[in-house]
This record gives C-alpha cells, sequence and structure tokens, in this order.
C-alpha cells in the first residue's frame, strides 16, 4: 500500500524560481524514506506539498491515494504531521506542554484525551520532564524535540521532517535518530529530508536524491541507480 504519491511535481514560486520541476516518486506505506540533497535542491519545497501547505503548479500529490486538494485538507492534515526545520517557526506557546497540546485542543477532544497524547508525545522525544518550561529555555536538540512531540500528539499516519539533524551535535543526531526508528517501529511512515549522505545511506530503506529541483537518483540504500 502507498502512502505518499507524486506524479509530475512541479513548483513555481512567485518570483519565477522554478523550485520543482517534474518530480516523481512514491513511497510505500511504513519505509524510511530519505530525500537527500544539497541545499537549494528542493527539499523544503517539496515537503510543503505533502500537507497541502504549498499546492503544486503542475502535476500532483496523492496521500493514501486521494489527491491533496482543499475538499480534504482537513483529512490530509491529520494524516501528514510535518515537522519545520527551524524549531522557532513552530513553537509558539509560554511552555511546551502547552505548546504540545495546541494541536489536540484544536481537535476538540475532551480534556483527558488530550492529556494522555500530550504526555505520550512528550514521553516519546524524552521532554516529559521539561514540560513546563518555556520554549526559548531549551537547547536547539530540545526544542527540535518538543517540535516532534507537537507533531506526534496529532497522531498523524504519516511524519515528515525537513533536516532534522541541521546543526545539532552527534549526541542530539543520535537522539532524534533513535525517535525516528521508535517511529517506524510504530508503524508509521517516517519521511526525511537531509543533506548528509552517510546519515541517509546508513538510516534510510530507500533514498530519494534531489538536485536542482528534479530527482537525479533514487534507490535502496547501496543501490542508488542513475535515473535518466
Ligand atoms: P532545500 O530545502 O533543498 O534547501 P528549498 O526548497 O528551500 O531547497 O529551495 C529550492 C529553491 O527554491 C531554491 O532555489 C530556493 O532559493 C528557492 N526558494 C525557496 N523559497 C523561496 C521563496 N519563498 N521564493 C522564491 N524562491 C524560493
Ligand atoms: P536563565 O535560563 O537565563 O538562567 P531563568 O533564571 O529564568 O533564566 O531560568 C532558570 C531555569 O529555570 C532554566 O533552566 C529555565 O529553563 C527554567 N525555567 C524558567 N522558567 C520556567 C518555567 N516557567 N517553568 C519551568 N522552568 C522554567
Amino acid at each position: 500500500k502507498l502512502a505518499v504519491e507524486i506524479e509530475n511535481l512541479s513548483f513555481v514560486y512567485p518570483d519565477g524560481n522554478r523550485a520543482l520541476d517534474g518530480v516523481s516518486f512514491l513511497v510505500p506505506k511504513g519505509l524510511k524514506t530519505v530525500i537527500l540533497g544539497p541545499n537549494g535542491a528542493g527539499k523544503s519545497t517539496l515537503l510543503l506539498h505533502l500537507n497541502g501547505l504549498h499546492t503544486p503548479s503542475h502535476g500532483k500529490v496523492k496521500i493514501f491515494g486521494k489527491v491533496i486538494g482543499e475538499e480534504n485538507m482537513r483529512e490530509i492534515r491529520k494524516n501528514v504531521g510535518l515537522v519545520f526545520q527551524d524549531p522557532d517557526d513552530q513553537l509558539f506557546a509560554p511552555t511546551i506542554f502547552d505548546d504540545v497540546a495546541f494541536g489536540p485542543q484544536n481537535l476538540e477532544l475532551e480534556k483527558n484525551a488530550i492529556l494522555r497524547r500530550v504526555e505520550e508525545a512528550l514521553k516519546a522525544v524524552d521532554m516529559w520532564e521539561l514540560r513546563e518550561r518555556p520554549p526559548h529555555h531549551l537547547s536547539l536538540g530540545q526544542k527540535k524535540r518538543a517540535a516532534i512531540a507537537g507533531v506526534l500528539a496529532m497522531e498523524p499516519a504519516i511524519v515528515v521532517l525537513d533536516e532534522p539533524m541541521a546543526y545539532l551535535d552527534p549526541r542530539g543526531q543520535e537522539e532524534i535518530t533513535a525517535i525516528l526508528n521508535k517511529l517506524q517501529e510504530e508503524g508509521k511512515t517516517v519521511i526525511v529530508s537531509t543533506h548528509d549522505l552517510d546519515w541517509a545511506l546508513e538510516w534510510a530503506d530507500y533514498v530519494v536524491v534531489l538536485n536542482s529541483g528534479r530527482v537525479v537518483a533514487e534507490g535502496d540504500k547501496g543501490l542508488l541507480t542513475n535515473r535518466r
């Protein structure tokens, strides 16, 4: 079963910059998938399409077989959680607890259900003890984990992370990698962008290489094959 299908996706920014040019690939359910490419390759632009934050200029994106459109945006956002590269774009409540609770509160769940989700999400990223901290009192690694918790509290089947390792020390990177592995073991489809080839080949089941807005290679790890 397919989690994501990207068909001939192109995206042109209002200034005329063609950030994506005919991108196509598939992500089977449960597969650890990496979008690999240098700065400016189009990774962020691509990931923003996966939960409808960007609308394709051409082509389409399907989530569990359904084309993303205005009419199913709520369902898409429930299925696909996107963690931004910069956690400061995501954390704005007075405390980490409030921040992670914000999403479930908007789902109008019962108080107990909200509390359960927040606790589970914060424990999954080892941030429960720090729940009363304001985001600006956290290290970058802690902020990144809190931002991941905010997405997990929505219980999405697909978790998309934009450069989750960027600017972290080796220990911080290991912590994030362990979290990603746990999510995958729980049955989630995890899609990660990175510019780190070594990490991609170590972690991913499947790698899609993006350069200048095009897929230049894709394949199982260790078996990257060029695509003409
Ligand atoms: P990556 O995430 O791989 O670094 P991006 O998706 O951020 O790549 O950028 C892809 C291309 O789109 C780059 O050329 C970048 O300069 C351009 N771009 C990104 N955001 C904008 C924007 N808001 N307006 C115009 N061009 C943009
Ligand atoms: P600084 O971190 O600049 O020394 P403070 O003296 O305000 O600032 O904070 C001391 C410690 O208390 C820090 O570790 C901070 O993260 C924590 N802290 C500050 N405000 C809160 C809060 N509302 N809830 C929980 N912990 C907090």
